[in-house]
């Protein structure tokens, strides 16, 4: 088994839901996390629940959408741990809306935060891990990332779809140099994503969909996570999915 024990993780998305259960589960497996997100004083209080319970963790204000901060992210991981072990780049937007309604900014926006904000911080990663030989890429696709389910989630799929597919490429060219990649599609988990709906009538419609599945906590995820990195380093863990039981 691989000791998540001193593993430098950074975790995009860490100031609420999967990024902060994840967290909080690496945490009390030794890992030593920067925490990132645009909320900083959610982060800053998650690092000092880590620190108070014994663990190692750092806060950096970032939007991952901004190409210059994802770089101060990974610079002040290495400034404070001298490295970067793992990243899980989960950061993401879901303000879902059927097209007709063309709301071009909301698509702009799932764009920059779900893809660029994934390959802004692969690009950050990538040279220091490719020079290190070693290191593990977690991507957060979706099962919308599967599959288009709806006529509100177009947008927001072919994002997860291009997250999928990034992660493919990306394994596919480093295979051979000692990094690993792995990509989540997670099904129903209530957490704060509905917030970012605006529509009115998605977020009712998608809050509907979350209740009809009952309530899997954000900790399948972390759990998910934790088995993809505990692996010996000859064994790649590439897909997982993980949904209520429930879900067709
Ligand atoms: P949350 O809304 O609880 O968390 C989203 C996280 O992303 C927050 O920490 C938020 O922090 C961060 N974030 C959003 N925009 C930016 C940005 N521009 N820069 C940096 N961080 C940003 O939702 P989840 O935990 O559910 O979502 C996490 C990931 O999981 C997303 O990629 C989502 O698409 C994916 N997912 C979720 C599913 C679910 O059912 N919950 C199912 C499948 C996939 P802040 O606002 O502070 O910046």
């Amino acid at each position: 088994m691989n000791s998540i024990k001193d593993k430098v993780i950074v975790i995009t998305g860490a100031s609420s839901g999967l990024g902060e259960a994840t967290a909080r589960l690496l945490a009390t497996k030794g890992a030593r996390l920067v925490l990132a997100a645009r909320r900083l004083e959610r982060l800053q209080q998650l690092a000092a629940d880590i620190i108070k319970a014994g663990g190692q963790a750092i806060a950096v204000k970032t939007d991952v959408s901004n190409r210059s901060e994802v770089d101060n992210l990974i610079k002040t991981a290495q400034k404070q741990f001298a490295a970067v072990d793992v990243l899980f780049a989960n950061a993401g937007i879901m303000p879902q809306a059927p097209l007709y309604k063309v709301q071009v900014d909301e698509w702009d926006n799932m764009i920059d935060v779900n893809i660029k904000g994934v390959l802004y911080s692969i690009a950050a990663v990538l040279p220091i891990m490719r020079e290190r030989r070693a290191g593990h890429i977690i991507n957060m696709s979706s099962v919308a990332g599967l599959k288009v389910a709806s006529g509100r989630a177009t947008v927001y799929s072919a994002t997860k779809f291009a997250v999928k597919a990034i992660s493919e490429g990306l394994r596919e060219e480093v295979a051979e140099e000692g990094i690993r990649v792995t990509c989540l599609y997670p099904g129903a988990i209530q957490t704060e994503l509905v917030n970012s709906i605006n529509d009115k009538e998605s977020r009712a419609a998608v809050q509907a969909f979350y209740d009809s599945y009952g309530n899997i906590s954000a900790d399948a995820v972390a759990r998910a996570v934790v088995y993809a990195l505990e692996q010996p380093t000859d064994v790649a863990i590439n897909d997982i999915s993980i949904r209520p039981s429930r879900q067709v």
